[in-house]
């Protein structure tokens, strides 16, 4: 353990040496994993933990797995270990669309998924793609292990169900295989390394003999306080695929948009700019013939 800037540092290499310190220790700690968010925290003293415990270098917290038809990921994973991985891409694409769309470089380089949902953000790229793999979430602490559904783990813009010494060791979902798209768009500025000003993830289930939806998952991000399913869209986009399908997709979205923050400064703009992504999506999850005029998606 070291002193640094006025709180002990420990940098465990298992998880058992991490439990252990947390169950001896008394006084606040912080879990750091890529620092991308506690950093500035820290820096700006808004968070005084007592102790700094660095969670990058336990090997059970990093990587991705598939096991009995789920894929486990260690929330010590970063962006771009998740943007590249094989499983990840051909198993659960909007994540791995998601992660190629946060920040920058560095950012991708260092950001977790774990820290990705502790810091909870309204507009948190992998919060809607999450929700819609119906991923859930293993926490642990030294008295035991919890697993949630993620939607019960967000509580609101920045806060979650964490107790103060608790981590999030995992996060799994069931395998997009047999007939299943998923697509991740996101509306930023123009600058890289902005945080989404709304995003929009999807999965969604083909039958392609038939040309019918017959499942759909639908999310949106930086709407309200955090991310949300939308069930009526989700309901009203089962069934035979036809051309106005589009329309009812952009025309929900909008009304989702009137109802999650009309009155608001950003209102007029998000509401037309949900459209765009409707039609990004679209390209996205069924190709360019799937909007009119038909374009790349890009
Ligand atoms: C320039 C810049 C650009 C960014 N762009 C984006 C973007 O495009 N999209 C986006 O979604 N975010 C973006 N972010 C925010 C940030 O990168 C993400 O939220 C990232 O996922 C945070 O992960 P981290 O590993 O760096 O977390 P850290 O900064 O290490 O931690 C963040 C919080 O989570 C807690 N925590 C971390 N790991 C765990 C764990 N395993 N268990 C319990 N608590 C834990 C920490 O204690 C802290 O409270 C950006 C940030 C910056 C500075």
């Amino acid at each position: 353990m070291t002193e640094y800037n006025g709180y002990s540092f420990f940098g465990p290499s298992t998880l058992k040496e991490l439990l252990e310190e947390v169950a001896l220790f008394d006084g606040s700690i912080a879990f750091l994993a890529g620092g991308t968010d506690l950093i500035i925290e820290l820096k700006k003293g808004k968070k005084k933990p007592h102790l700094v415990i660095d969670v990058s270098q336990i090997p059970e917290l990093n990587g991705v797995h598939e096991e009995n038809g789920f894929l486990h990921i260690g929330s010590a994973t970063t962006f771009s270990q998740l943007a590249r991985h094989p499983l990840i891409v051909e198993k659960g694409l909007c994540l791995a669309q998601a992660a190629r769309k946060i920040g920058s470089e560095q950012i991708r380089n260092r950001g977790t998924l774990g820290g990705n949902i502790a810091s909870a953000s309204p507009a948190g790229d992998c919060l809607p793609v999450l929700l819609v793999l119906e991923a859930m979430i293993t926490l642990q602490n030294p008295d035991g292990v919890r697993r949630l559904p993620l939607s019960q783990v967000l509580q609101g813009s920045g806060r979650t169900c964490l107790t103060p010494n608790e981590l999030i060791t995992g996060i799994d979902f069931p395998v997009l295989d047999g007939g299943y798209v998923s697509g991740f768009e996101k509306l930023g500025s123009r600058t890289a390394v902005t945080v989404a000003k709304l995003n929009l993830a999807a999965v969604i289930k083909v039958d392609q003999e038939n040309h019918s939806i017959t499942e759909a998952r639908i999310a949106v991000g930086a709407l309200g306080e955090t991310a949300f399913r939308l069930p009526d869209l989700e309901q009203n986009l089962v069934g035979e695929i036809n051309p106005f399908l589009l329309h009812l997709f952009e025309d929900m979205l909008t009304e989702t948009v009137d109802n999650a923050i009309s009155g608001r400064y950003s209102h007029p703009y998000k509401r037309e700019a949900i459209r765009g992504l409707a039609e990004d999506m679209f390209v996205n999850l069924f190709g360019a013939s799937s909007v009119p005029g038909g374009r790349t998606h890009g």
